[in-house]
C-alpha cells in the first residue's frame, strides 16, 4: 500500500525539497506550513496552511499518516537566532511538543525530528581549528541560547516517547544546509545564500561585507544530500541523534573566495566585527553516521555552490535587481 507521509515546514527550504523527494519515491504526501513555498509550488498531494503551535492543528496534520517528517520550526540565520531567543524557543517548543503528542495519539509509525548542530556546547567551539563533533559531545550541555536549548530539550522528549510509548522516533542533527530555493534575503538567510547574494550584486573589482573576521569555520551540506540523509535516517534502526553534514571544513573567507570564483569576480572583503558570527568553529564527526547508514553526504562544497549561486543570481535578476556580471550590469 502507498505510504502516507506528512512533511511539516513544507513551505520552507528543506521541507519543500523533501516533499519532492518523497513524491518521487512513490509516497502520498501532505505538506503543512503557515505559508506556501516562496519560489515554486509544492509537489505535495495535499497542502494545508496550519499553525502548528496549536494542538488541534497538529491533530489535523497527523490524521491518517504513517511517517512524520517534522521540519517546521521558527528559525533563521545567525543574525535571526541571536536576536530572538524567547520567540524562537517559545514557538518551536509549542510546535514540537504538540506535534509529538499528536503523532502519538494518531498512532503514526515513525517520527523524525530535525535537530541542529546548534545543540553542541559552545565551550567545544571556541577555535576555528576544530575537533569534529561527535553525537555524545552534546553533554555536558551548553547549547546555542534559545534555538539550540529548545532543540536539545526536544531531542530528549523524542527519546522519552520512544522509551515510554514505543513511538519510533528518529533525530537528525543538521550541519548548515544550503542549495537552490533557500531564503537568500530578508534576515532569515544563512551564510552561503547571503554571500551568494552579495557576490551577485557586487561589481567585479568591488567590495562585499563579511560578518566577523571571516576566519570562523563551518561545514556545509548540499540539499540533495540532506533529503537523502533524512530518508535514510528515518528508515534506520537508530533512535539516537545522528549528525547529518559533511566534514569538509571551510572558513567563511574561503567560502567567499569560492563563490567569487564561481561568479568570475575579484572582490575585496570588508569585515564587520560588530556583526554576530556564531561559534568560532564547528565541524561534523560522521563516524556514527557511516556506521549506522553505510553512507554519508558526498556532494562537495564547490559542486553544490555552483547551482546555488546560479539560482540566486537568476532570482535577483528576475526581481529586477542590478545583478553585476563581469561583462557589466544586468537587471
Ligand atoms: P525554513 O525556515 O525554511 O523552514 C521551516 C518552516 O517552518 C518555514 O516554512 C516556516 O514557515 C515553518 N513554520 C514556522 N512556524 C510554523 C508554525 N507555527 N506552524 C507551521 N509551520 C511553521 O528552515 P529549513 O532550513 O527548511 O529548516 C528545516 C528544519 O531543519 C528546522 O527544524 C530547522 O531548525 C532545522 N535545521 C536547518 C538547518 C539549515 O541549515 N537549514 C540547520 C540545522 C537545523
Amino acid at each position: 500500500m502507498t505510504k502516507r507521509a506528512l512533511v511539516t515546514g513544507a513551505g520552507g527550504f528543506i521541507g519543500h525539497h523533501l516533499v519532492k523527494y518523497l513524491v518521487e519515491k512513490g509516497y502520498w504526501v501532505r505538506g503543512v506550513d503557515i505559508k506556501h513555498p516562496e519560489y515554486e509550488e509544492s509537489d505535495s498531494h495535499e497542502f494545508e496552511i496550519l499553525d502548528l503551535r496549536r494542538f488541534d492543528n497538529c491533530l489535523i496534520a497527523t490524521r491518517g499518516i504513517d511517517e512524520v517528517y517534522h521540519l517546521a520550526a521558527d528559525m533563521g540565520g545567525i543574525g535571526y537566532i541571536t536576536a530572538f531567543h524567547a520567540e524562537i524557543a517559545r514557538n518551536s517548543a509549542m510546535i514540537n511538543i504538540h506535534m509529538l503528542e499528536a503523532s502519538r495519539i494518531n498512532a503514526v509509525e515513525r517520527f523524525i525530528f530535525s535537530s541542529s548542530a546548534c545543540v553542541y556546547p559552545q565551550y567545544l567551539q571556541k577555535s576555528p581549528d576544530v575537533t569534529n563533533l561527535k553525537e555524545e559531545d552534546a553533554y555536558p550541555a551548553e547549547p546555542e541560547e534559545g534555538y539550540g536549548t529548545e532543540k536539545l530539550f526536544m531531542e530528549s522528549l523524542c527519546k522519552y516517547f520512544y522509551e515510554d510509548y514505543g513511538l519510533e522516533t528518529r533525530i537528525v542533527r543538521f550541519h548548515n544546509v544550503y542549495g537552490p530555493l533557500g531564503t537568500y534575503e530578508g534576515g532569515k538567510e544563512k551564510a552561503p545564500a547571503a554571500i551568494c547574494r552579495k557576490v551577485a550584486l557586487a561589481p567585479d573589482g568591488g567590495e562585499i561585507e563579511v560578518w566577523g573576521d571571516g576566519e570562523q569555520t563551518r561545514s556545509f551540506m548540499y540539499i540533495d544530500d540532506c533529503v537523502e540523509g533524512i530518508y535514510r535516517i528515518m528508515h534506520s534502526d537508530h533512535p539516537g541523534p545522528l549528525n547529518l553534514g559533511t566534514d569538509e571544513l571551510v572558513t567563511i573567507n574561503g567560502l567567499v573566495d569560492m563563490i567569487s570564483e564561481i561568479a568570475g569576480k575579484r572582490l575585496t572583503k570588508r569585515h564587520d566585527l560588530t556583526k554576530p558570527q556564531g561559534v568560532r568553529g564547528r565541524n561534523s564527526d560522521n563516524t556514527r553516521l557511516r556506521q549506522v547508514l553505510g553512507w554519508e553526504p558526498r556532494i562537495s562544497l564547490r559542486e553544490g555552490l555552483e547551482p546555488t549561486y546560479r539560482w540566486i543570481e537568476a532570482e535577483l535578476r528576475k526581481s529586477g535587481r542590478g545583478v553585476e556580471t563581469v561583462a557589466g550590469t544586468l537587471s
